[in-house]
């Protein structure tokens, strides 16, 4: 049994002190805030975040999958809602059962915090981690000292333990970079019975070129939005100094989502204008005491919904060589900072291309192509062919795998609609060739299994 402390009590913070209790540690959780259950300015914060394959393979392994899908919205495709009001439902996978869950990050939170402190972690609130000696084995969370065997930074993209890993490590790089578009996140209450205003099985996207808004259902009915706009610019955040602009503004690109949110104008002003971008280490270990989780080693844009899936998938890989290597943590942590590192750098960039996708393609009619395109020989040679997408969010695949697959796949699709117009036109031989000849060979040589991650199943741990 080692002492076990935690800095950061978010999502993967939480998480991964279940798991290390679980383990037979001693485990000690420091959270900077207040406690969130106590607190209601912060638990009821509206933010809500899809959970997808590797989030629920890591819920599952610790065994918190059962409580978790207590608080979740299964979402089963995306609804496009154009300037003029039509709607486009384009399904996720391959069926409804092929879905995402929407969960609101207060109450997963909320979840993680009671499932962790009822295995016997202690969690400390309003403590900041403001140094870390880890060659003595102390850390000082305001002002007290505290000893420890193994230290996990699960502090968040800002993460201090991250500043002190560059400290101790003057070979360390991180960069950060900030997107040019901020979010804001609005709520479109319930109806009167509680009944969902809009599609409950999606993700509702309203995309429009620079800027788009995006709702996630609720368990009560209602719905997060949250909108994504340039800073600077002539559509902007800037440009939206009073309640007449955002009603212009609202009215002009977005009217289907104002007919069930009455506040939006006020609310508007009462909510944050969040920042967003990718942050990347060079090291995400210190020899065998320190390692970073979640966001604090990888934060990354949201447009891929991968953020905490990659945070928990970092937990669910430290416990494979856990599994592999015992409490041998130098091996432990050699391995997690070899084998997921790049992960985490394939999808912040991937996020970032989903990002372009979202904003700049989804309207592009030869873009629309090849999504129909894809959507039909996925169906087809189901055996042979998943889109990234379905990759990164319904299997296990590591997300380098499944970066590289998609190169494969935009050749392909680049091929197999350069002289049609429509999906009837696709040649299905031409496909089964085309796959056969770059993609299955790929798949062989990369070890990769494209069946998709079945809710409780065994954790198959890598080795
Ligand atoms: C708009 C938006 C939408 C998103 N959508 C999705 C999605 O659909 N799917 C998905 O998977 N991800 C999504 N994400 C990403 C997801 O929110 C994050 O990846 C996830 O919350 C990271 O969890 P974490 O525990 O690593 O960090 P955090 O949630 O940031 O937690 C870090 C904790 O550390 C604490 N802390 C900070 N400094 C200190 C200190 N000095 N001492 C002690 N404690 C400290 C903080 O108070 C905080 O509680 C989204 C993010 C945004 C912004």
């Amino acid at each position: 049994m080692e002492k076990i402390v935690i800095s950061g009590a978010g999502l993967v913070g939480a998480f991964w002190a279940l798991a290390m209790k679980k383990r037979g540690h001693d485990v000690e959780l420091y959270e900077k805030r207040s406690d969130m259950r106590l607190d209601s300015a912060d638990g009821g914060r509206s933010i809500n975040l899809i959970a997808t394959s590797r989030a629920l393979n890591a819920f599952s392994t610790v065994g918190v999958l059962e409580e978790v899908k207590k608080i979740v919205v299964p979402v089963t495709g995306r609804m496009m809602h154009s300037l003029e009001g039509d709607l486009t439902y384009q399904p996720y996978g391959r069926d409804e059962s092929e879905c995402n869950y929407s969960v609101s990050r207060a109450l997963l939170n909320i979840t993680l915090l009671n499932e962790a402190e009822k295995a016997g972690v202690k969690i400390i609130f309003s403590h900041e981690l403001e140094s870390l000696d880890p060659d003595k084995g102390v850390a000082n969370f305001s002002g007290n000292e505290v000893v420890f065997d193994r230290f996990f930074g699960a502090d968040g993209a800002g993460s201090p333990t991250r500043k002190e890993l560059l400290r101790l490590m003057p070979e360390a790089t991180e960069s950060v970079d900030f997107i040019d578009s901020d979010y804001k996140e609005l709520l479109m209450p319930a109806g009167s019975g509680n009944e969902y205003p809009m599609e409950k099985k999606a993700l509702h996207i309203w995309p429009r070129g620079s800027h788009m808004l995006m709702a996630l259902p609720n368990l009560s009915g209602s719905f997060t939005m949250t909108m994504y706009l340039p800073r600077t610019g002539e559509d902007s955040f800037e440009n939206l100094k009073t309640k007449e602009d955002v009603t212009k503004f609202f009215e002009k690109f977005y009217k289907s989502s104002i007919l069930h949110m009455p506040d939006f104008a006020a609310e508007y002003f009462e909510n944050p204008q969040g920042k967003l971008g990718t942050v990347r280490m060079s090291n995400w270990v210190y020899k065998d005491k320190v390692a970073l989780i979640g966001d604090a080693a990888h934060a990354i844009v949201p447009f891929f919904g991968q953020g905490m899936n990659c945070g928990m998938e970092d937990c669910f890989y430290l416990l494979s060589f856990i599994e592999k290597h015992g409490e041998s943590w130098l091996k432990v942590f050699d391995d997690y900072d070899r084998y997921q590192r790049p992960n985490g750098n394939a999808i912040a960039d991937m996020a970032l291309e989903n990002f372009v996708e979202m904003k700049e393609k989804v309207g592009d009619a030869r873009f629309l192509l090849k999504k129909a395109v894809e959507h039909q020989i996925e169906n087809l040679f189901p055996e042979k062919y998943r889109a990234r997408y379905g990759m990164v969010t319904y299997t296990l695949i590591p997300y380098a795998k499944a970066q590289k697959a998609g190169l494969i796949q935009n050749e392909i699709l680049d091929e197999l609609t350069k002289d049609i117009q429509s999906v009837d036109q696709l040649d299905v031989k031409k496909a089964e060739s085309l796959i056969n000849e770059r993609f299955v060979p790929f798949l062989n040589e990369e070890g990769i299994q494209l069946r998709r991650y079945q809710e409780g199943e065994k954790p198959r741990y890598i080795s």
